[in-house]
């Protein structure tokens, strides 16, 4: 038995049970055993693989967003580009790179990176080793002295979610147990009436990315700025169960091994769009394949095909990867909030 499973199970002999939320921070983020803390999971030889790491382009029009973004509101002197769950450094090092196609916006940008990893803290020192970087590890460490645009890919899904399943109009909390020597995940037997789902069916929220994002949207009224997040996830609220374990590229039990895969939840659109637009944002949402396809992919994919002929399959594949409607142009979505006299580029 690992470290962590002890932690868990100890601390399921205390209270009776654990709820998902608190099993995923565990396994993610367990200051000494958690799967982000002890490793860095990406690549081939990793568990999975992200975007910027798939391609640069991914980060070049990224960075195009943030160009336009920062002219639309005015240019700013001086603003803070905060990259929430930066991984690698990657997608930082490629829009830092493009940025310098507008000096004035590259000498603006002061870069803050929230991070809650020490090992991909100094993965990511290494990349970004020519760029002047500050790390903090919750936007609450941001200055309130001038505006603001966040920036994050693959981050609100790795905060944790809670499951619910309908029962007899009941929505019971799903929560991990220990029984029979084993972890295993049980509906409890409390709940609240909720009539609209049928009976079975689970049905999924995240007070984290809820409270996340409410928290940024508050720092993005008070400053000004904007705000940019991509991910796995669905565009209209749907039941059902996302939660996933991923370990060498493979899908395994979530239960199995805590701390050695990657937990991820799909994360839902349609709750942060509406967040968006009662705080009184505009706010807007697509597929990333669009939204990367209107930014002009492909047009920055045929020039470098033809400035590395040898590498131009290899390019041309890795392009269709992220905009092809049933690989990550589907499956991921993006949105974008803004003030509402800003028109985000990428959604018309
Ligand atoms: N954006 C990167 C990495 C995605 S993986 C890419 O696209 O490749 C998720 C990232 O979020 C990791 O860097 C992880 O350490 C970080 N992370 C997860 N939960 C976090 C939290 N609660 N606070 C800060 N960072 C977190």
């Amino acid at each position: 038995m690992s470290a962590l499973e002890k932690i868990i199970i100890d601390e399921i002999s205390k209270k009776g049970c654990m709820p998902l939320d608190e099993y995923m921070a565990l396994c993610l983020g367990h200051p000494q055993h958690g799967y982000y803390m002890t490793r860095d999971p990406f690549g081939r030889a990793g568990d999975f693989i992200t975007a910027p790491e798939i391609s640069q382009t991914f980060g070049e029009m990224i960075g195009a967003w943030l160009m336009d973004t920062w002219q639309k509101m005015g240019s700013p002197a001086k603003f803070a580009l905060v990259e929430c769950g930066p991984g690698r450094g990657t997608l930082m090092r490629d829009i830092l790179r493009v940025a310098k196609l507008l000096e004035p916006f590259k000498a603006a940008a002061k870069v803050y990176l929230a991070e809650m990893s020490p090992v991909l803290m100094e993965i990511q020192k290494e990349t970004l080793k020519d760029e002047t970087i500050n790390w903090i590890v919750d936007i609450k460490d941001l200055p309130s002295t001038m505006p603001v645009i966040f920036i994050g890919n693959e981050f609100l899904d790795a905060l944790p979610v809670k499951q619910y399943v309908m029962k007899n109009k009941q929505l019971h909390e799903r929560v991990v147990v220990y029984r029979d020597n084993a972890l295993q995940i049980v509906a409890q037997d409390e709940g609240g009436g909720h009539a609209e789902i049928e009976d079975g069916a689970i049905l999924e929220n995240s007070p984290a990315v809820e409270l996340f994002w409410r928290q940024m949207l508050a720092r993005i009224k008070a400053q000004t700025g904007a705000a940019l997040f991509i991910d796995y996830g669905y565009l209209q609220k749907r039941a059902g169960d996302t939660l996933q374990a991923v370990k060498g590229h493979q899908p395994v039990s979530i239960l199995e091994a805590p701390g050695e895969c990657d937990l991820t939840a799909h994360v839902d659109f349609e709750m942060l769009d509406l967040i968006a637009k009662e705080s009184g944002f505009t706010s807007q949402r697509i597929t990333q394949g669009a939204f990367l396809r209107k930014l002009g992919i492909r047009a920055r994919a045929e020039t470098l095909m033809k400035n590395n002929a040898a590498k131009a399959a290899s390019i041309a594949n890795d392009i269709n990867r992220l905009i092809e409607p049933d690989r990550m142009g589907g499956l991921f979505k993006v949105i974008a909030v803004t003030s509402p006299t800003l028109t985000a580029e990428g959604f018309a």
